[in-house]
């Protein structure tokens, strides 16, 4: 494989600056990179090789005259498939958006293209962002690039993938309960939910409008940042969106590095985010970090937040009511699959496009609502949910009254091998419990690798949370996180990442060259 798919995208950024390579060249060998592995991983639902090496000439073209536009000009980027783009279909994984091709451009997406980002296509996901796994994908499930028979994470795991397997160096993904945070944790990579309202969501298929948030992938820590600098701040076309001016999170990210030390910091550990039910080697690399980070400065306390055992209750009422009104606009009318048989009402129409376009989790879960927001049932269901929700964010409130920023293990387990719950929508829901209360408070959430689980070797991410609108904390912290365990490893995580289709080295059973300890 080229170096050049190796390259961070700051580097990649720095290079091309410096003039040792030109867009095309790094654009083509990523698509070269896609072509070579999308047969096993199918990190993409669809690829815009053309339209890329087009814009990566224009990018060169602009750069020679002296007008790059960004830091960033000139890098491919992978984008997740619910975001809006105006050249590329738009499915959401869904059969009933088959082939849509959108009349604008999502505003992250617009701002990617303004940076000079060149979009390399479009990724794949649980169908409308509902999953964990992206086995509920309406075009297959997309494997995890550490071990190809187990899932890449969802519902953002294409963009996870593509970043893990180095067919992009960054990736965007939308979070509404863990969809950018928990793929990123199960392939090793770096994902971020900001701040709710901090990146636009205009253009974002509407999962759960009160719950989604835009953000990076990457596999370092500065990459992140660097994205979310780019694609956030105030945009006028999203009621939601934070008018706040945010400082630069590539500033904090590359402070953290240089700072290496937590002095000062107090790091709260969620005691009800970690402990029963977590795989063990998760537990083990968890604990290993909140020694380092002790061993950095960091003050590490235990921090009770009562209420996030009842968060996946409350976020699978909230959530499947929000969706069933927002998926109500599929109706086969305006866009979309339409199903017609030839002198059937429009109503027979609607049922039946709706009922051939959308996969089973998305039809559990517009009942589910649906039932949740009925007359008679609002209060016990709905309304309850909100309370619930109300008392996650006072749990927050409380936590961060004592210390800077949270902690938990980003997932209770490892990638789990396909078709483990894939039938079970519950053990599917409670993969979730670590990510969903960051999104029920609208705090900010990053995951970071920090190492491989003894027992099957696979990679553990660590989640940091900080107070609403505290994002470029996360990224001070992560990247304090990140230089500590690199210079400890001698690499970032990734770069040691596996050989397609290979058996991934386990620490310890002698197949890695150094025997890592990871
Ligand atoms: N796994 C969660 C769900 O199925 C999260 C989805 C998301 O963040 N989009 O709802």
């Amino acid at each position: 494989m080229s170096d050049l798919i190796r390259w961070t995208a700051a580097e990649l950024g720095a290079r091309l600056a410096a003039g040792d390579v030109s867009s095309v060249e790094a654009t083509r060998a990523h698509l070269d990179r896609i072509a070579e592995v999308e047969p096993d991983v199918h990190a993409f639902l669809h690829i815009a090789g053309e339209a890329a090496l087009a814009r990566a000439a224009e990018i060169d073209r602009l750069r020679a005259a002296g007008e790059a536009p960004s830091a960033l000009a000139g890098v491919p980027i992978a984008i997740k498939d619910v975001l809006c783009t105006i050249d590329m279909p738009t499915t959401a994984a869904s059969r009933i958006l088959e082939g849509w091709v959108p009349p604008y451009d999502a505003t992250p997406v617009a701002r990617l293209r303004a940076a000079g980002l060149v979009p390399l296509g479009k990724t794949n996901m649980d169908e409308f962002a509902m999953g964990s796994s992206t086995e509920y994908s309406a075009y297959g499930p997309t494997r995890n690039p550490w071990d190809l028979t187990r899932i890449p994470g969802g519902s953002g795991g294409g963009s996870a993938a593509a970043v893990a397997s180095f067919e992009a160096p960054v990736a965007l993904g939308s979070d509404t309960g863990g969809s950018i945070r928990q793929p990123a944790s199960v392939t090793g990579s770096v994902g971020v939910k900001p701040t709710y309202g901090a990146v636009s969501r205009y253009g974002a298929i509407a999962l759960a409008s009160s719950l989604d948030q835009v953000g990076p992938v990457s596999r370092t820590v500065l990459d992140a940042a660097l994205i979310q600098d780019v694609i956030g701040g105030h945009d006028p076309h999203d009621a939601t969106s934070l008018t706040d001016t945010w400082p630069s999170m590539a500033e904090a990210a590359r402070f953290g590095a240089a700072e290496g030390s937590l002095a000062g910091i107090r790091v709260g550990v969620v005691r009800q985010l970690n402990g029963e039910g977590f795989q063990p080697g998760v537990r083990q690399r968890f604990a290993e970090a909140l020694d380092r980070m002790a061993a950095a400065g960091a003050d590490i306390v235990e921090v009770e937040a009562p209420n996030f055992e009842y968060a996946i209750s409350a976020y699978y009422l909230i959530l499947p009511a929000e969706a069933s009104s927002n998926l109500a606009k599929f109706d086969s009318v305006r866009f979309g699959l339409r199903v017609d048989p030839g002198r059937s009402t429009t109503e027979q129409v609607m049922a039946l496009s709706r009922e051939q376009g959308f996969g089973p989790e998305v039809k559990r879960r517009i009942i589910l609502g649906t039932y949740a927001l009925s007359a008679g049932y609002y209060d016990a269901y709905y309304g309850s949910a909100q309370q619930v929700r109300t008392l996650v964010q006072r749990d927050f409130t409380a936590a961060f009254e004592q210390v800077d920023v949270l902690v938990s293990p980003s997932t209770p387990t490892t990638a789990f091998p396909f078709g483990e719950k894939v039938d079970d929508p519950l053990a599917m829901y409670l993969n979730d419990v670590t990510t969903i209360p960051a999104n029920l408070a609208g705090v900010p959430g990053m995951s970071l690798p920090i190492g491989l689980a003894p027992e099957d070797g696979l990679p553990v991410g660590l989640q940091i949370m900080a107070p609403i609108r505290e994002d470029a904390r996360l990224y001070r912290v992560g990247g304090t996180v990140e230089a500590l365990l690199e210079a400890e490893w001698g690499a970032p995580l990734l770069s040691r990442a596996p050989t397609l289709g290979r058996p991934v080295p386990v620490p310890g059973n002698g197949s890695e060259p150094d025997g890592g300890t990871r």
